[in-house]
């Protein structure tokens, strides 16, 4: 029998209800043998993430404003749980050493990991399943970065010893001892960790939706659910923005080809999207989904004779790296080229960046485009199939879209076009359309 893991993400296991959802979903499952689970997140639209309000008592300690009001939140909502569960794991003592620590000066990454933590303590004992720390098998180096070899070995032979247990998710141990978290959402890759040590036959991602859809279901109307999609065509999704799951968790699952199949606790007879080594390439299936992202700024360079010019492209990358910047894209002509970065990483320096620009590299002229954004159409199918882009480059056209930018990644499983923000959803909607009905 192989082994599967599943991992359950903030609103599944956001209050009892939901936690007993994922008993009935685990024990009918005899394969799954680990289970990851995240920090209580939201039973309605305008509750709190647990984790947001650990974070929160972290900045009111910061600020010197007394955090114990919020603190207290999360205590009667783990104490509630705990309650309505009718399993008895101490909370109220482990809260007790958590406010202990705070009171002493504990760090950012320990005060926001407790939320998963209190929750697998709870979730392991409503199973009957063993608890076992991240802690002792996830390890990062004291400056904050992975150790994937010896985290490996650890997860294995840790879980060895342990038929069934229950893992929290979004955080590990430094060298020195010290907790680190991963960033936001990263639970999914403590799931992927374990999934690939253990060589399960399948990492369960469960969560409140059935899966990806084929694009931003604000933006399109009843959006067509992904069935199956690569590994790498997702990553390409989620990088411009289709977020359920961690984009770094594909990496682990991906190295041990362990298919991720994304499935929602509310609707478990649902099948989900499965993520695969394999895109599933068919006459009806040249697109995967589209995703995009606002807020891009281009810096376009024109100069006589650029194509001559040796080293611009490298002089133009060390500006912007000098700035700790990155890049998102350089699209380049004859006598031009630009560069796309996203106003995040821009972050008020725009000004800045462009005055070094025009001295260093003396264009004969530089513009700057704000307000664009970014859409890419992805499939694996469209290597391989004439008249993708014509029909998407039409598709626009009809809607009455300027394309601002065009760029086919190398893996030609991808067109990303630049349009201004305020084109954003009507080029999603155009493309929609003129791919999937
Ligand atoms: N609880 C963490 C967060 O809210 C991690 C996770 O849920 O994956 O980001």
């Amino acid at each position: 029998m192989g082994i599967k893991v599943a991992k359950f993400g903030g609103t599944s296991v956001a209050d009892a209800l939901q936690i007993k959802k994922i008993k009935d979903i685990i024990h009918g499952d005899k394969e799954i043998r680990y289970v990851v689970v995240s920090a209580p997140g939201k039973r309605y639209d305008d509750d709190s993430k647990i984790t947001d309000l650990l974070y929160l008592c972290k900045t009111h300690i910061e600020h010197k404003i007394p955090y114990e009001q919020i603190f207290q939140v999360i205590c009667d909502r783990f104490m509630a749980v705990e309650q309505e569960l009718g399993v008895d794991v101490d909370i109220k003592g482990e809260l007790e050493e958590i406010r202990k620590q705070i009171e002493d000066g504990a760090t950012v990454d320990y005060i926001a990991s407790r939320g998963e933590y209190l929750n697998a303590k709870i979730i392991a004992a409503y199973l009957g399943y063993d608890f076992v720390d991240a802690g002792v098998m996830i390890k990062f180096t004291n400056r904050g970065k992975l150790r994937e070899y010896l985290t490996n070995d650890l997860i294995a032979s840790t879980l060895e010893k342990h038929e069934h247990a229950v893992i929290p998710g979004f955080y590990g141990e430094r060298i020195d001892g010290g907790i680190k978290t991963f960033s936001r959402g990263g639970s999914d890759i403590t799931g992927a960790l374990v999934a690939k040590a253990v060589n399960a036959t399948v990492y369960e991602n469960w969560t409140d939706v059935s899966g990806f859809l084929m694009a931003d279901p604000r933006i399109v109307k009843n959006p067509k659910q992904i069935e199956t999609i690569s590994y790498m065509e997702l990553r390409e999704l989620s990088y411009m923005g289709a977020s359920v799951l961690h984009e770094e968790a594909i990496f682990p699952a991906e190295a041990a080809r362990i298919p991720i199949n994304i499935r929602n606790t509310n609707r478990p007879e649902d099948r989900g999207t499965m993520i695969t080594a394999k895109p599933s390439i068919s006459d009806d299936h040249i697109i995967s989904g589209i995703a995009g992202r606002k807020n891009f700024t281009v810096i376009a360079l024109y100069k006589n004779h650029l194509a001559n010019e040796k080293g611009f492209i490298r002089r133009l990358a060390g500006i912007i790296e000098d700035y700790d910047m990155t890049i998102e894209h350089i699209p380049t002509g004859i006598d031009t080229m630009s560069v796309v970065l996203d106003n995040r990483v821009l972050n008020g320096k725009l000004e800045d960046l462009v005055e070094e620009i025009e001295n260093q590299l003396r264009p004969d002229r530089l513009d700057v485009v704000e307000d664009m954004a970014l859409i890419a159409t992805v499939g694996a199918g469209m290597a391989e199939r004439k008249g993708t882009s014509a029909k998407l480059f039409a598709a626009l056209a009809d809607a009455g879209v300027n394309i601002r930018m065009i760029d086919q990644g190398s893996s030609e499983m991808n067109i990303i076009v630049g349009v201004e923000n305020k084109d954003f959803d009507t080029s999603i909607k155009a493309i929609y359309e003129a791919f999937v009905e």
